[in-house]
């Protein structure tokens, strides 16, 4: 199919394509390589091959194995280990999926060739850049690598996790806590206060005199009234949350003393553990490869998730930009399916399909205590929209019952999530 086709379906023949059934045969043998085995990556791999079993479909993954950031802070908090929240790729490769650990270092698109670290070329008939994020470690000053080993940002799950864990451990009672959320967008919208809740559960139970404060680069956040009312509930006195134009905003970060200045130099804040959570941009390969436009995202077409900078390659998860959805895990495991049903249908000649795609973001403000936003959406126009009256926020009337049900719910999305991912 031609590009200009392939990028270029119109609503009306989406529609149409809904009624036609998937044909989950052999009817292709080209190649496709996926960078990154995380949330969208994997689960991309796994529907290609679900979609079209006769498609060759190569991962490439630089880790040998996964630890998600979702649930990684019930970790912080003591309440699973990081050996709970970590998978492998043994299902996916018993899946006929090529898994190589390796780290994708260019794109050669003209030639449709990837080159690895390990000196390794492949070609490949599609592409499929799945890197997540980067962290932007210039963007304010004294905030860089050497920094986040003593002010962990733990977004990325794994070493930097356990890092935060430790310093709270380590923190005597009475201490302070302070977390540095970033600007929109950034990976998981709701993060940086489930954080806030369960460090707050972990804190209550082990060293009551301790305060957290929330310097926050926003004026709102996800979830804030369910949030706020949680905290209220379970932890009174104990979060502070500062609005980015009430002196919120950091501007310059001390590692060594462990301080955060805001409001134009006038005000420090000398904690006694800090995690700063940087501002982000897609991940370096999609950058390299000048995937991403001025903003540090990956445009797209939102139907087929092709880049509108290069073709052939498509783009999904944290690293693209998809209209009105967040970026979640639960959003690049959607955006992974649709993706790999566009990629099929082009490879076929067939139009591609109407697509539905879905968030729910789960929160735990306590191991019993659970809040959520889901939302289903449609493509507009040109950008993926909610649709209206589909989703929502949790009650803010729910009583005890109703909030450990949502903390049930939110541990059950975990372990399907994952086994939708990793098989
Ligand atoms: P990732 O899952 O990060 O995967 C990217 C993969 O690509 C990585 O494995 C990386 O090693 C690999 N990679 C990158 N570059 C290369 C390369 N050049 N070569 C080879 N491999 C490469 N989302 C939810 O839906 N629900 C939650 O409850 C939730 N909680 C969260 C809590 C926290 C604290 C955080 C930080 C995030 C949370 N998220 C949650 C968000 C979720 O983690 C991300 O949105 C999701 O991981 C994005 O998926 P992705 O596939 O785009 O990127």
């Amino acid at each position: 199919m031609q590009r200009r086709n392939f990028l270029g379906q119109s609503a009306g023949i989406a529609a149409l394509a809904m009624l036609t059934p998937w044909r989950a045969t052999a009817t292709t043998s080209a190649r496709t390589i996926i960078i990154g085995g995380g949330f969208g990556g994997a689960t991309c791999a796994r529907y290609l091959r679900l979609l079209d079993p006769g498609l060759a479909v190569t991962l490439i993954e630089s880790d040998a194995a996964f630890v998600t950031c979702p649930f990684s802070n019930l970790v912080l908090a003591g309440m699973r280990t990081v050996d709970e929240i970590t998978h492998t790729y043994a299902r996916l490769r018993a899946s006929a999926i090529t898994v190589i650990h390796d780290t994708a270092t260019a794109i050669d698109a003209d030639n449709r060739r990837v080159a690895l670290a390990s000196g390794k070329q492949l070609d490949y008939d599609r592409l499929i850049v799945a890197p997540g994020i980067a962290l932007k470690f210039d963007a304010v000053p004294g905030y860089d690598t050497a920094a986040a080993e003593l002010m962990p940002h733990a977004w990325k799950a794994g070493a930097q996790t356990l890092l935060l864990r430790r310093q709270l451990e380590a923190m005597n009672d009475g201490g302070v806590v302070v977390i540095a959320a970033p600007a929109n967008p950034f990976r998981c919208p709701p993060g940086p206060y489930e954080r806030a809740s369960l460090i707050a559960h972990y804190l209550k139970q082990h060293k009551p005199r301790s305060k957290i404060l929330i310097l926050d680069t926003k004026d709102k956040f996800s979830k804030q009234s369910l949030f706020q009312q949680g905290w209220n509930a379970l932890y009174p006195g104990m979060i502070e949350w500062v609005a980015g134009s009430a002196g919120g905003l950091v501007e310059r970060v001390e590692a060594a003393s462990r301080t955060l200045v805001t409001e134009s130099g006038f005000t420090e804040h000398r904690a006694d553990v800090v995690n700063f959570i940087p501002p982000q941009e897609a991940g370096q390969i999609a950058q390299q490869a000048e995937l991403t436009d001025a903003s540090g995202w990956c445009p797209v077409n939102q139907l087929s998730f092709e880049s509108l900078r290069i073709p052939g390659i498509h783009v999904l998860g944290d690293a693209a930009i998809a209209g009105a959805m967040p970026k979640s895990g639960f959003s690049a495991n959607s955006q992974a399916k649709v993706c790999a049903a566009a990629i099929v249908a082009a490879l076929r000649g067939d139009p591609i399909p109407e697509a539905s795609y879905a968030n729910t973001c789960y929160s735990l403000v306590g191991p019993d205590y659970g809040i959520s936003v889901s939302a289903v959406y449609a493509l507009t126009d040109s950008a993926i929209a909610a649709v209206k009256g589909a989703g929502g926020l949790s009650p803010s009337d729910a009583d005890p019952a109703f909030r450990a049900r949502e903390a049930a719910y939110a541990r059950g999305w975990y372990s399907s999530i994952t086994a939708d991912t990793w098989g």
